[in-house]
């Protein structure tokens, strides 16, 4: 009989020689009860507890990650992630309504292209306008970082919910601009589009792909724009060899990192949970493809952050 193995939180590894800042993670709104305040999927293993919020910052601190920028983006976890933000002065945030979450406001239910029934919940009766409404008023505030993420996922929705995602898009597009703040773009199985989406409407003068899973090709339009990659656990797969390549081919200082937790938990980790203290993992194989030291990486990812997003 097979082992069972324990897919519990990841060892603490080994600390950074400097300081970073998590670019994309999403932290669990937590209620008073310590559980997730809202009915999320945190991609936590049968009975394993979510961190705290302080356990969470603590461990990050220790591991070198200083800073989260920590991602609402269905309506339910809007106004907590904002709160998280201005309760703990590591956190910032940023808000949207995510592409697989616009075509269930505008009323799709198709079963995606990845062959999954959408999950319908109550906040979707309201219209994306209404949804959309909630994260142009909370995004003013200044704890309120970036806009997003938004974007475009032909690998999760299918024809129909295309139209609206992409409206979602271009309404996230209009608002960064208005704003003056970084977008976060998420980009799944649809590179062409977003690309076009972008230059059809003018980017943000800061854009990020976040969770970036492009090519040298992909990576070459991002350079000539000036357009930010940020990335995650898969930069350390062992199959990856192409969005490592990727890496390599753009100008260092276009590069960010993340953790996109509590999901994609980079190696030797896969399949437990994700958090931000799991982030060095990361940092040390980007600096490895960029040939730089780890302390040197560290400070450049940190300037890059700040250019992109002031400090908090
Ligand atoms: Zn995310």
């Amino acid at each position: 009989m097979a082992k069972h193995r324990r897919r519990g939180w990841p060892e603490a590894p080994e600390p950074l020689p400097g300081t970073v800042v998590d670019n994309h993670t999403h932290l669990p709104v937590l209620g008073d009860d310590g559980d997730p305040a809202v009915d999320d999927d945190v991609a936590l293993p049968p009975g394993e507890a979510p961190l705290t919020t302080a356990e969470q910052l603590t461990r990050a601190a220790a591991a070198g990650v200083a800073r989260v920028l920590t991602v609402g983006c269905d309506v339910p976890n809007l106004a907590g992630t904002l709160a998280l933000a201005r309760a703990h002065p590591p956190i910032a945030a940023a808000l949207g309504i995510h592409p697989n979450e616009a075509p269930l406001h505008g009323g799709v239910r198709e079963v995606g292209p990845d062959g999954l029934e959408p999950a319908v919940r109550p906040h979707h009766t309201l219209s994306f306008d209404d949804a959309f409404a909630r994260v142009a008023a909370l995004a003013r505030d200044e704890r309120v970082v970036a806009v997003g993420e938004s974007g475009l996922d032909y690998y999760r929705t299918g024809p129909q919910g295309r139209v609206h995602q992409r409206a979602a898009f271009r309404a996230h597009i209009a608002l960064a601009k208005e704003l003056g703040k970084p977008l976060q773009i998420h980009d799944r199985d649809a590179h062409a589009d977003v690309v076009a989406t972008l230059l059809a409407d003018g980017a943000p003068e800061r854009t990020v792909f976040h969770c970036f899973s492009g090519d040298a090709e992909l990576a070459a339009v991002l350079a000539e724009h000036g357009w930010y990659a940020s990335f995650a656990g898969p930069v350390t797969f062992g199959a990856n060899e192409t969005l490592r390549a990727a890496l390599r081919a753009l100008p260092p200082e276009l590069v960010l990192v993340e953790t996109d937790a509590p999901y994609l938990t980079p190696a030797p980790f896969r399949g437990h949970p994700n958090a931000p203290y799991v982030m060095p993992l990361t940092v040390r194989r980007i600096a490895a493809e960029l040939g730089r030291d780890v302390a040197e990486t560290c400070a450049l990812l940190t300037a890059t952050t700040d250019a992109v997003y002031g400090t908090w």
